[in-house]
C-alpha cells in the first residue's frame, strides 16, 4: 500500500470546487481511496466564522466563567455558544467542552479550529462531512474520506480520524474468521476508515505544509464484511452514558 500526498493545492476558498482542484493534481487508479482533510472541504463549503457571528447565551457566559475559573485561561464566551450552536450536547463543559456533534462525532470543541483558517476567526466542522464525501466521491469516481485531526482520551497525542466517508464501509468485520490457530475471532470489527484518516494524517502533516489531500493506493478492504456503523449509539455507549453524570472537581 502507498499513501501520497496530493502536491498543489491553493489556499481554499468558500465555493472553490474542490473536487476540480483535487481531480486536476491527481490522476486517480484503480482502487484508489481520497483522504481529505475537513479543514479545506469546511472551508470550500463556507464554514469560516467570527467570534462576532456569535451572541453568547447565558449558558454559554457561565461555561466561559467556569473554565476560566478553573484553568486561568481567558475563555471567550462567543466561542463557547459557537461549541453549543454545533453540538449536540455537551457530555463535559468543564474544564474543557467535549461535545457530540449534530452528525454523531463527538470530540473537543465539537472540532472547531483556529488554526489554518487566514481571514477568520474559526473554522467549523462541514456539517454533513459524509455527505461532503459523497458529493466529492461521486465527481472524482474514487471513495472519499473527511478526516480531522482529533484527541484521544487515555492517550497524549493527536491523530487522524474519519468524520464523513463514502463508496466505503466504515469497518471491517473479521468476526467468524480465523487467526493464526485456527480460532476463531469474535469481536475484531477493524475501523478501517479511521486506519487510513490516520494514514492520511500522518502525510497531510499539521502546521503549513499544504497538503490536505492524500491518496491510498494499493490498499484493499479484502473479502470481508462491512459495516458503516463508526459512531456508537447512545444506547452502546457506557462512556457517553458515564460522562452525563460526571462533573469536574477542583
Ligand atoms: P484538520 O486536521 O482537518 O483540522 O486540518 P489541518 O489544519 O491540520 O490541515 C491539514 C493539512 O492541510 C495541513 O498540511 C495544512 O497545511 C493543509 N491545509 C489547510 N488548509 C489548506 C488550504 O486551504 N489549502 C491547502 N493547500 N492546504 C491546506
Ligand atoms: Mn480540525
Ligand atoms: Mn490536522
Amino acid at each position: 500500500m502507498e499513501a501520497f500526498a496530493v502536491e498543489g493545492l491553493p489556499e481554499i476558498r468558500e465555493g472553490d470546487d474542490l473536487a476540480a482542484l483535487v481531480a486536476d493534481a491527481v490522476e486517480f487508479a484503480e482502487g484508489d481511496v481520497l483522504c481529505i482533510a475537513s479543514t479545506v472541504v469546511s472551508k470550500a463549503e463556507g464554514r469560516k466564522a467570527d467570534l462576532a457571528d456569535f451572541e453568547a447565551s447565558d449558558r454559554a457566559e457561565a461555561i466561559a466563567d467556569r473554565i476560566e475559573a478553573i484553568t486561568g485561561d481567558e475563555k471567550d464566551p462567543r466561542f463557547a455558544q459557537a461549541v453549543l450552536d454545533e453540538s449536540e450536547e455537551l457530555l463535559t463543559e468543564s474544564p474543557f467542552l467535549l461535545a457530540v456533534t449534530h452528525f454523531g462525532h463527538i470530540t473537543v470543541n465539537a472540532g472547531i479550529d483556529r488554526s489554518n483558517v487566514p481571514g477568520a476567526d474559526l473554522l467549523l466542522l462541514p456539517e454533513d462531512p459524509s455527505e461532503s464525501a459523497r458529493r466529492l466521491s461521486e465527481e472524482l469516481g474514487v471513495p472519499v474520506i473527511v478526516t480531522d485531526t482529533s484527541g484521544r482520551p487515555f492517550r497524549y497525542g493527536q491523530r487522524g480520524v474519519a468524520v464523513g466517508w463514502h463508496g466505503i464501509p466504515a469497518s471491517r468485520d473479521w468476526r467468524g474468521e480465523a487467526d493464526r490457530d485456527g480460532r476463531e475471532l469474535g469481536v475484531t470489527v477493524q475501523a478501517v476508515v479511521d486506519e487510513l484518516a490516520a494514514t492520511a494524517n500522518l502525510v497531510a502533516g499539521e502546521g503549513g505544509g499544504g497538503t490536505p489531500a492524500v491518496v491510498i493506493r494499493d490498499w484493499e478492504f479484502g473479502d470481508h464484511d462491512g459495516s458503516q456503523n463508526l459512531f456508537r449509539t447512545e444506547e452502546d455507549d457506557i462512556v457517553r452514558e458515564a460522562l452525563r453524570d460526571w462533573s469536574f472537581e477542583e
